[in-house]
């Protein structure tokens, strides 16, 4: 027993996963698709996309956003937890990426679903902005470049409904956040992200160790 959050060795990983993955062979073989390209580490894990529906389930989320979306498994996974009439915007920069995912998303039946924005983010959201949707969104899921980390949370929380929840990746970055001596840009944005999310009185949070790090901010008004 152990009053700190468990850390997982291989077997004990593979243990959580075999006792409690449901994951439909369908979301298997576009993780296996996108295994064979050298840019997979960017995808979630399974047991983070399980999650990530349990989130949207529990929320009773209608409309999310996600950015960055890679190969298309977090929206996979997001979309198939949204009901029949959710919607799912989706930004991404790469065309050649997100195509992968979307005969998944057709054959998951998801597809009409998702609106798959391609360009810079930033961008798009400022697009969603100005198309008056401030306050639409339940659920915003952050994945993209870390150094515009902070300027997505920052639309995001207009864009997020009070009480609806921000899910932002990969906040501990393998480790490097809690090693002064990495001064990279992506360690450094997230960093600061992490560091300014601790005194953020507009949110709740709680940062899950969970994949690379997972911080859940809730909207609070
Ligand atoms: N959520 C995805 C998944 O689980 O498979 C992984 C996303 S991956 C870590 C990051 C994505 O951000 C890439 O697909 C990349 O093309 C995209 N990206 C990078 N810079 C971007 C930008 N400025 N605007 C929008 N998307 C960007
Ligand atoms: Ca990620």
């Amino acid at each position: 027993m152990s009053t700190r959050s468990i850390g997982l060795d291989d077997n004990l990983y593979n243990y959580l996963l075999s006792v409690s993955l449901r994951e439909p062979e369908l979301f298997a073989r576009l993780r296996q698709e996108t295994d064979a390209m050298p840019e997979a580490m960017m995808q979630i894990s399974p047991e983070q996309g399980q999650f990530m529906q349990m989130l949207v389930k529990l929320i009773g989320a209608k409309n999310a956003l996600e950015i960055g979306t890679f190969t298309g498994y977090s929206a996979l996974a997001v979309a198939s937890a949204l009901p029949e009439d959710g919607k799912l915007v989706a930004c991404d920069i790469s065309e050649r990426f997100t195509a992968v995912g979307r005969p998944y998303w057709e054959e998951a039946n998801v597809a009409d679903k998702i609106d798959l924005r391609i360009g810079p983010a930033v961008d798009s959201l400022d697009a969603l902005l100005a198309e008056g949707q401030e306050a639409n969104f339940d659920f915003a899921f952050i994945d993209a470049d870390k150094t515009n980390y902070a300027n997505y949370y920052e639309r995001c929380l207009k864009l997020v409904r009070p009480g609806g929840l921000i899910a932002i990746d990969n906040v501990l970055w393998d480790g490097s956040v809690a090693n002064p001596a990495d001064k990279s840009p992506d360690t450094q944005a997230i960093r600061a992200l992490n560091t300014s999310l601790k005194n953020d009185e507009r949110v709740d949070i709680s940062l899950v160790p969970i994949g690379d790090g997972l911080t859940l901010a809730r909207r609070l008004s």
